[in-house]
Parts: structure tokens; sequence; C-alpha cells
């Protein structure tokens, strides 16, 4: 059987979680037909970092930005060398971008500026951007439609159908990973069954949100064909057809093929 080719739209692989055995973490997913990883950014310290796994691994891409789980590590000039660095390096999208407001909202008016800024960083120079969302879509949706960045992907997406609805009609798509592994996850999983197929793109989210049958583990983006086999499962539908429209959508978002050459 030909393994489907796979596209992790959200991938970690920068974390130190991978350092001893990167190297053997991405010969698995040549092996089980990933080839195209995005690797987001989440603090200013880590962007070379992420910058240089990329231009070392073909198939590797980069998206830089400043997570709003991080707000203890991001300064104020960080965004002005966000701005410097997608006008100067070979970057896919801006991100992992977002709002948190899973602990409390107490530095609510600090994540909404550092989103602003960098939706409009994601405007000015044309790039999507990649979502990370708790308990903030309506505030998200909203800033999306005043700053107008071109499309993107509300990462590990658990909203409403409504919500899912408002992004799709935004031009974003929506990332299902490792949860849609579960049983459990009935919501989650009714709700990848119903979107129109133009809605879904593929992650993995690893070292985190690991699949059920490495729970307790290390998450792998090698794991992806998992998540795969789980969406072609609820929608009843061959595994290799989800493969074809969920990688078009993930081609939709980023400029794979037309990257600056470095
Ligand atoms: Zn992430």
């Amino acid at each position: 059987m030909t393994v489907a080719t796979l596209v992790d739209t959200h991938c970690h692989l920068d974390f130190p979680d991978f350092d001893a055995d990167r190297e053997q973490v991405l010969a698995a997913c040549r092996a089980a037909g990933v080839t195209r990883i995005v690797v987001p950014g989440v603090r200013a310290t880590d962007w070379s970092r992420v910058l240089d796994l990329c231009a070392w691994h073909e198939g590797l891409y980069p998206a830089l930005g400043l997570h709003p789980m991080f707000m203890a590590d991001h300064e104020q000039n960080h965004v002005r060398q966000l701005d410097d660095m997608l006008r100067e390096q070979n970057v896919i999208a801006v991100g992992e971008i977002g709002l948190d407001f899973y602990h409390g909202d107490d530095d609510r008016e600090a994540q909404l500026a550092l989103f602003e800024a960098q939706l409009a960083l994601a405007a000015k120079h044309h790039l999507p951007v990649i979502l990370h969302v708790r308990k903030a879509h309506d505030e998200v949706l909203s800033l999306l439609r005043r700053f107008k960045p071109p499309g993107g992907i509300a990462h590990a997406f658990s909203g409403s159908r409504q919500q899912a609805e408002q992004y799709l009609a935004l031009g974003f798509k929506l990332g299902f990973g490792g949860m849609l592994t579960y049983e459990r996850s009935r919501k989650l999983r009714e709700l990848a069954r119903q979107l129109p197929r133009a809605a879904i793109v593929l992650e993995t989210d690893a070292p985190d949100m690991t699949v059920a049958s490495h729970r307790g583990e290390r998450n792998s983006p090698a794991y992806l064909g998992e998540v795969l086999a789980a969406l072609a499962a609820v929608r009843n539908e061959p595994e290799e057809n989800v493969a074809r429209w969920t990688n078009a959508n993930a081609a939709s978002v980023f400029a794979f093929d037309t990257r600056k050459t470095p």
C-alpha cells in the first residue's frame, strides 16, 4: 500500500522534547508519508532555533510568533523584531499567536495588545496566521474582521459549529489533531463529520496532544496518519481522499512552493 502524503500544519519540532532524537522522528515522518511540517515559533528567543531547523531540513516550514501562553517571556521590542524577521526571513506564516483566557484573564489587555500588533503585521506582510484560541473565539473573530490577515488556521479547534462557520466565512481553516482519535471526543468528532471538506486541515501539535494509541507519551508528527484515519472514519470516507483534500486545504493556506529562496 502506498503511504498517503500528509501535511502536519502544526508541530513544535524545535522544542527540546525532540533534542535527543529529532532526526529519528523525521525519518519516521518520511516513512509515514508526512512530507511537510509547519513549525510555529512561540517566543522571540526560539525563533532562530525554528529558522535553523527549517533551513536544514527539506519539508519543514517556519512560522514565527509570540504565543499568548508565554506572556512573561515577551518584551516590548519583540513585535518590532518580528516585523524585521517577517521581512528578512523565509517565513510561511505568523504564528503561533492568539488569545488564551482559559486560566482567567488577568493579562487580558496585554494579550489583546500583543495579538492585535501581530495581526497587523500579518496583514502588512500578507502572511496567514496560525491561531491559538482558548475561551476567546468571539474576541478573536472580531479582531480578524478588523485586521483582515490573509487567512490562516484556528489550530486545535474545539469551538462550536457556529464559531466554526464564522472562521470559514473569513477564509480560515480549522486544525484537527490527536483529540479526534479519542472516542470520548464526541462533540469534536461530530463537528469533524459535519464540516465541509474545505474547512479541515490536519495537525499533531506534537509534542503535545498525543493520539489515543500513544496516550501518556510524547506526541510525534509521525503519528499524523492516526489523525487522518480518525477523520476518515468519522466521515466514512476513504483515507486517501481525506488525505488529498486536507493537503489541498493546507496548500491553500501556506505558500509551500513559492517561498523566497534564502
Ligand atoms: Zn502549538
